[in-house]
């Protein structure tokens, strides 16, 4: 090492102490260039603290084991945490740059944890002595779960097939970020530029949007379509030009498909390949398997059992809605048969003349500032929580905070939202974190962030919502309490380290209470007048729930079979990814009409990073956990009853991974869900009958 490098490692301002308000990362003073050599250093130390747990010549006990292992890495948390906040959230050539540097790196790093035979020796020692230890229901919680990781990883496994495993994890960590980068450069690259003529049937919020993009795409004064969701989606909702619609919607489900660099297909095919394999080296049949395993549904069978009892309830409604959209198409005099670039427009045309309910109605109403209100005002009223806007440096300009204090005004933890829509952001809505809450170590309370990506109003007007959109924040924000109000010792099982068919019970339960019409009427105000939403008017889009839900839950479930077939194949090859694709979806009988949610080449659930693969069938899961969950609240005839949301945060949102989530879940409702309520939700229960 050079000494320029070693001095300015010296003040590398990301292992320096945070000594911000709220324990926040010193974002002025980080530049991309702090990074990597942050990361050697880091990575260097930790791997020093975890072979000298795996050393120790003491024999093992809780405290010198996992303990230690507990405590271990925070440098190496809090570079990651700031640095994947800003991969996702305000990235560009050189964060890029580093992560894709950094990737395999962390994966050979987690394979020197997880296949550490030493420490795992340590562990399993431990774990065969368990019930003779003395521990605590949350100590032999953390025991339990380390062991299991620690053999799910391959810890058990002889050298040769570890060796093959650790190569397999790093490759498949590079690939997963250059799905994802791919996907962004696609969605950055395209911008459908309009000419005065081509905004018909656009009303003044999209086009003020359409303006906003274009200015920030350096052409100021013209109109941009982007391939954030927000932007094609309200396009395809409204234009009437369908020559434009379908270049958009083309444009939009070709992402990581269209040949040349960006291409995903062969990434797909090299990630399932290498996940069977790994999955056959733990000594699991197939990828699907060795996941679903350590999930709530322990089996694919138990997974696609729920989505075959939706699919065809599913399929029959939405060839429903699509005769009905056709004979719109014939009423107008229209001689074509309808495409998938013309459901969401027909279907906008129908709601409206249905439910004489337009969008453009609708949106002054869901005022993003209202609505961050009224997502706090109901975590005050069922957990007590209060938020006061809070001052301090954050990473961009859009970014706010907010201090949260809890019923006796003590700290609770820090907010982070970041909601617009940019080029340095990639598309979706998700929670993250900057820090984790915990009590090993003091009592650590968490900063907690969510990012989603609302198109940006014009200078000096008000950022409006879609209902859709409201109903994202609430989401988010539900993943954000489980963060905010986790209240366990140990680290590992802070928050959202969950198994992922139970994190999206907070969040989707979330979106209930936006529903819940006191919410409603106070905070739905419209945006010139500040007058609340009319009732006949909030009858008629509490009305429009199940509409169109036949199509929203094709797209969604083709995704989540899709998702299973593609990881429950033993022996994957040579994949032609698009066949493989067009042949599932044959198979189940997809609709002409309707294309799934997120294509295989641009699906980021599955590829970019691993989080919901052989996964996606989670969101449904959840969904018969939290229309279930809900009906608890409505069978008290109170939306925020006191006792039933005591329960809720006692086992859901302030417990983390304390417990198995089905016993959670029991322990909340007093037996397990049933699929009704999520039927009835979606307007599934009766015959189909658009
Ligand atoms: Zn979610």
């Amino acid at each position: 090492m050079t000494a320029p490098q070693a001095a300015a490692q010296t003040i590398n301002p990301l292992l320096a102490d945070w000594n911000a308000a709220f324990g926040l990362p010193p974002f002025k003073a980080v530049t991309p260039e702090h990074f990597r050599p942050a990361f050697d250093r880091a990575l260097a130390s930790h791997r020093a603290e975890i072979d000298a747990i795996a050393a120790d010549e003491a024999a093992p006990t809780f405290a010198n084991t996992l303990e230690s292992l507990e405590r271990s890495g925070r440098d190496l948390e809090k570079v990651a945490n700031v640095f994947f906040v800003l991969a996702g959230a305000d990235t560009g050539d050189a964060i890029e740059e580093i992560e894709r540097g950094i990737a395999p790196l962390l994966a050979r790093h987690s394979d020197a944890l997880y296949l550490n035979t030493g420490l795992f020796r340590r562990i399993d020692t431990l774990y065969q002595a368990r019930e003779t230890l003395g521990l605590s229901a949350e100590q032999r919680r953390v025991l339990d779960r380390y062991h299991t990781r620690f053999v799910r990883a391959g810890a058990a496994l002889s050298k040769d097939a570890q060796g093959r495993l650790a190569a397999i994890n790093e490759r498949l960590a590079s690939l997963g970020t250059q799905f994802g980068q791919n996907v962004l450069t696609d969605e950055k690259s395209y911008a459908l530029m309009l000419e005065e003529g081509d905004l018909a049937g656009l009303p003044e919020f999209a086009v003020a949007a359409a303006r906003a993009a274009a200015e920030e795409r350096g052409h100021k004064g013209k109109h941009a379509i982007t391939l954030a969701r927000s932007s094609v989606e309200t396009f395809l909702q409204f234009s009437a030009r369908r020559d434009l619609r379908e270049k958009a919607f083309n444009a939009w489900t070709m992402r990581g498909e269209g040949g040349g660099k960006t291409d995903n297909r062969h990434i797909v095919a090299e990630m399932v390949r290498l996940r069977a394999e790994r999955a056959r080296l733990i000594g699991y049949e197939t990828f699907a398997d060795y996941r679903l395993d350590d999930q709530m549904a322990k089996m694919p069978a138990a997974a696609r059992k729920l989505l075959d009892e939706v699919w065809g309830r599913a399929r029959a409604k939405a060839k429903a809605e699509r005769d009905a959209l056709q004979d719109m198409i014939a009423q107008e005099g229209g001689n074509f048969a309808l495409a998938p670039w013309d459901w969401r427009y027909y279907a906008e045309k129908l709601r409206k003349k249905k439910y004489d309910l337009d969008e453009a109605e609708i949106k002054p109403y869901f005022q993003l500032d209202r609505m961050i209100e009224a997502a706090f005002e109901t975590a005050h009223r069922l957990f007590g929580l209060s938020f006061k806007p809070a001052d301090v440096p954050l990473y961009h300009p859009d970014a706010r905070a907010w201090e949260v204090t809890d019923a006796s005004g003590g700290h609770a933890g820090l907010f982070v939202g970041d909601y617009f829509a940019r080029g340095s952001k990639r598309s979706g809505a998700w929670m993250t974190s900057l820090r984790d809450q915990q009590k090993l170590s003091g009592n650590i309370t968490p900063v907690i962030v969510n990012v989603c990506n609302f198109s940006r109003p014009a200078a000096g007007e008000p950022a409006l919502l879609s209902f859709d959109d409201a109903r994202t924040l609430f989401h988010e924000f539900g993943h954000a309490l489980h963060g905010l109000l986790s209240n366990v010792t140990y680290p590992l099982l802070a928050g959202t380290s969950v198994s992922s068919d139970f994190v999206e019970l907070p969040s989707q339960l979330y979106e209930h209470w936006l529903e819940v019409p006191e919410i409603l009427k106070k905070y739905a105000r419209h945006a010139d007048t500040n007058e609340p939403m009319p009732q006949p008017l909030l009858a008629r889009l509490l009305a429009t729930r199940t509409f169109n839900q036949g199509f929203a839950t094709v797209e969604y479930t083709a995704c989540a079979l899709v998702d299973l077939d593609l990881h429950g194949l033993k022996e994957p090859g040579a994949l032609d990814v698009a066949g493989f694709e067009r042949d599932r979806l044959a198979h189940i009988q997809m609709p002409a009409e309707i294309v799934m949610r997120h294509r295989i080449p641009h699906f980021q659930h599955l590829f970019s990073g691993g989080g919901y693969a052989a996964g996606y069938y989670s969101y449904m899961w959840s969904e018969v956990l939290d229309a279930d969950a809900f009906e608890a609240f409505e069978e008290t005839g109170d939306a925020f009853d006191p006792a039933t949301a005591r329960r809720l945060r006692d086992f859901v949102y302030s417990a983390g991974n304390l417990r198995d989530p089905a016993e959670a879940y029991k322990a909340f409702r007093g037996r397990l869900p049933t699929v009704d309520a999520l039927l009835r939700k979606r307007g599934l229960a009766e015959p189909a009958n658009a």
